[in-house]
């Protein structure tokens, strides 16, 4: 089969479009023709090297395509499913763990299957989980027209908060205000300052923060005394190590760096998050936003757009056609 393969990390280049022999799944996993794989850009840290993994390695954690054997013959052979933390998934077949998968109607597109439930997870475990939103709260959303940041505002703006967001540019920001943001922001100094402007110098509950090491210093400012800084994510760069008492000065705030994999590790909290997301999906409630699809051998090209701020909304690769 073909799979992207990183035999040793870097930038984009190392991603090579080989041919590797097929995984076997363990009792544990069953194997899946994939047919549309997500691109994240948690991928671009193993493909640098910022998150280890040993090489050589097939690259990529989520995507939707058919069940092709279960050892356990417990799901049929030719379910469509969806997962994610499946490492491989940049591949015509992957071996996914039985607990990382979600059963996905088969009138889905598969391009919202493939791309739903690693942004759709970690934006549902930001607003119902690490602080939840509702009536009269609010937050402030970096990379506001990015994958997460267009479901998370979604999501935010339906349990009923003020979302303020921080873009680059003004497609972006027209993509943020279609997503439901109340007042959309550009980076830079004075941030901060401006969206206590329109919140009545209060600042917001909740600061969600993936852009790390350019917007930092600006979360902390403007969140309110005994609010919430949730640094999710380091699209500019890993924040440096900080003084605690920092937190101290701008009113007893808290500082959380969470992931997926702990907001989804209790007994059914993956299918709980997971179901949520397909259910906002069929519902309408949620609308991904899928803006770019490439085909997997041209992986290399997603991830430049992906560092080039090219992107917005989810983007995929197409492994193969569905029949
Ligand atoms: P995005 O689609 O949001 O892409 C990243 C965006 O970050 C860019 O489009 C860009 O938007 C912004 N950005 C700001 N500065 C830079 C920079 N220097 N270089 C590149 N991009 C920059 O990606 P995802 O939705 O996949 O992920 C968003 C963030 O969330 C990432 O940091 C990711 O690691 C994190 N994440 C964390 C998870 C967790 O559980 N902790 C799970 C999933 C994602 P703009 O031009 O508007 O600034």
């Amino acid at each position: 089969m073909y799979a992207i393969q990183v035999n040793q990390t870097g930038g984009p280049e190392v991603l090579e479009y080989v041919e590797v022999p097929a995984p076997t799944p363990t009792e544990d996993q069953v194997l899946v023709d994939v047919i549309v794989a997500g691109v994240n850009y948690i991928d671009t840290y193993y493909r640098e090297g910022i998150y280890n993994a040993a090489t050589p390695f097939v690259l990529g954690l989520e995507g939707t395509g058919r069940v092709v054997h279960d050892p356990k013959g417990e799901i049929a052979e030719g379910t469509m499913v969806a997962w994610d933390h499946a490492f491989g998934s940049y591949a015509e077949q992957v071996c996914v763990s039985r607990d990382r998968i979600v059963a996905v109607p088969d009138d889905f597109p598969p391009e919202v299957a493939g791309s739903m439930l690693l942004q759709g997870m970690t934006a549902h475990y930001l607003a119902n989980g690490v602080y939840q939103l509702g009536e009269g709260a609010s937050c402030l959303i970096t990379a506001g027209a990015g994958g997460v940041g267009l479901i998370l505002t979604q999501m935010a703006k339906a349990l009923g908060a003020t979302v303020y967001t921080v873009v680059s540019t003004d497609e972006k920001e027209q993509l943020s205000y279609e997503a439901g943001a109340d007042q959309v922001f550009r980076y830079g100094e004075g941030l901060a300052e401006q969206v206590r402007r329109f919140n009545g110098g209060r600042g917001v509950d909740v600061v969600y923060d993936g852009v790390g090491k350019d917007t930092f210093n600006e979360s902390l400012e403007v969140v309110r005394p005994r609010g919430t800084v949730a640094l999710f994510g380091a699209a500019s760069g890993p924040v440096p190590p900080m003084d605690p008492q920092l937190l101290n000065k701008h009113g007893s705030i808290f500082l959380t760096r969470p992931s997926l994999g702990a907001w989804t590790a209790q007994e059914g909290e993956f299918q709980m998050r997971a179901q949520a997301v397909v259910q906002a999906v069929t519902d309408g409630d949620v609308t991904f936003n899928v803006t770019a699809s490439y085909p997997l051998e041209d992986a290399a090209q997603a991830h430049r757009d992906m560092h080039a701020r090219k992107t917005t909304g989810s983007i995929v690769l197409r492994v193969r056609e569905d029949n």
